[in-house]
């Protein structure tokens, strides 16, 4: 029996409809991992429901995280937030670290988890955080376009191999706090958390880059899949 990882669904406002990458269940059938996309509801029992058939949970891109989720007032309108995502991950977050299950997040995933965690975000990089690094290139995203630092002893570390990571990054929020039960494992050149782990949690990583881009291209990205799926076999 494979493992069954529930992918938080994406959600397009526009349509009023649920969406999904490709690339996220990709990267999880390829590691060996069966995908199932969960249904959008903040229904507490439902998701308590659906959370009990997942062996693993995956955090995936797209909105911006409501402020209020850290506590703070949203800047202007550059925050495109959906709460009712806020909502329903955070309660499957909240169920996967009770019951010590795998979880992955990407993306929005790594400030989704900080902020329901304790920790903040700054709400928008170029606002907030001035800095010449690309953190939001355009298509191909598959192409790195610039680098992290892996911090040693680390699990990230320990996968890889390495202390220089080229990403691609895709994002506009990052960590400002970081949350008291998360530890970094990347640092990007101008200095923004872009890898987190929840010491003593049997696997919760989380990355700021974009690996379901790049899984087909790039070892290091196909093997950040392996390694979740791997955890829960
Ligand atoms: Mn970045």
């Amino acid at each position: 029996m494979k493992p069954v990882i529930g992918v938080m669904p994406l959600w397009d406002d526009e349509k009023d409809s649920l969406w999904m990458l490709p690339g996220y269940l990709d990267g999880i059938t390829e590691a060996g991992g069966l995908p199932v996309i969960l249904p959008f509801t903040d229904k507490i029992d439902e998701i308590t429901q659906l959370a009990d058939m997942c062996d693993g949970f995956l955090f995936t891109g797209g909105h911006d995280v409501s402020a209020g989720l850290y506590g703070e007032e949203p800047i202007g309108d550059l925050i495109e937030s959906c709460l009712k995502r806020d909502v329903m991950e955070k309660v499957y977050l909240e169920i996967a670290i009770d019951d010590n299950k795998p979880i992955l997040g990407i993306c929005r995933g790594i400030q989704l988890i900080n902020a329901a965690l304790g920790g903040s975000l700054y709400q928008d990089i170029p606002l907030q955080y001035p800095t010449k690094i690309t953190h939001c290139q355009n298509a191909p995203y598959d192409v790195p376009v610039h680098t992290v630092s892996i911090i040693e002893k680390t699990p990230l570390f320990s996968l890889l191999n390495t202390t220089r990571l080229p990403v691609n990054s895709l994002h506009h929020q990052a960590i400002k706090q970081l949350s008291p039960v998360l530890k970094e494992m990347a640092i990007s050149e101008d200095g923004l958390i872009e890898a987190v782990y929840m010491p003593g949690h049997r696997f919760l990583w989380a990355v700021q880059w974009h690996p379901e881009y790049s899984h087909k291209t790039d070892s290091n990205s196909k093997a950040i899949f392996s390694e979740f799926v791997k955890s829960m076999i």
